[in-house]
């Protein structure tokens, strides 16, 4: 089973896919953490995607596509996957399709998950992650237990260097102008859920397992 989460910076992809990943015991795969992950190990990867990052750009699709393919290609992939912030435009999405295609697999949903621009903005701007397990925390929506330090591994919790007030109007841009035409890309296919993601986590979590079970997906009960 191939499920995406699309949405822009914000929306709660990155918690939502987590969870889903963890009820539905599949791989979750954010190409935003492999990219993290490879920028504090200091490897190729992470020179070659700093600058872009930094700057609330895309990283080009030619390093983006490679590692994620190759992250898809693993054997703990092979029942499926979670992809959060993976495709982010038109290049990636097809050339998703072509792989899956060629493995005589698919995608099955795409989870668009919508949040006004303005609430947008709110989530951004106080939110904090744990630079070793990448836990998304916000100040005032999903708080740690001890203040500044992540629940999971008690690392000391940092901003993003991309939730700077440039960046995010730069990543926000990038969304509206190449990503955003993914809804109507997977909305064509037949594959799109969308759902509303304002409010809490738990109550966007059940709007999503309501959608996948409305979307007639073959899911199992959570
Ligand atoms: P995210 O954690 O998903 O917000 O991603 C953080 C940053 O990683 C983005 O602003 C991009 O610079 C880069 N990135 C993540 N996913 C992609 C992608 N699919 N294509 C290009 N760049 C990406």
């Amino acid at each position: 089973m191939y499920i995406i989460f699309l949405g822009a910076p914000g929306a709660g992809k990155g918690t939502q896919a987590a969870t889903l990943a963890r009820e539905l015991n599949l791989v979750h795969i954010a190409s935003g953490d492999l990219f993290r992950q490879a920028l504090e190990q200091e490897t190729e990867l992470g020179i070659q995607a700093k600058s872009y990052m930094e700057k609330g750009m895309l990283v080009p699709d030619e390093i983006t596509i490679r590692m994620v393919l190759e992250r898809l290609s693993t054997p703990d992939c092979e029942s499926g996957a979670i992809l959060d912030g993976f495709p982010r435009n038109l290049k990636q999405a097809e050339t998703l399709d072509q792989a899956l295609v060629q493995q005589a697999k698919a995608i099955d949903k795409v989870v668009y998950i919508k949040v006004s621009d303005k609430e947008l903005l709110r989530r951004l701007s106080e939110r904090w992650v744990c630079p070793s397990c990448q836990a998304p925390y916000h100040t005032t929506d999903s708080p740690p237990r001890v203040r500044g330090r992540c629940d999971r591994c008690d690392s000391e919790l940092q901003k993003r260097p991309d939730d700077t007030a440039e960046a995010i109007k730069k990543r926000l841009e990038v969304y509206f102008a190449q990503t955003a035409p993914l809804i109507d890309y997977y909305c064509q296919t037949g594959k799109l859920l969308e759902v509303d993601g304002e409010g809490s986590v738990d109550e966007v979590r059940r709007r999503v397992v309501s959608a996948l079970h409305h979307g007639e997906l073959a899911y199992p009960r959570l």
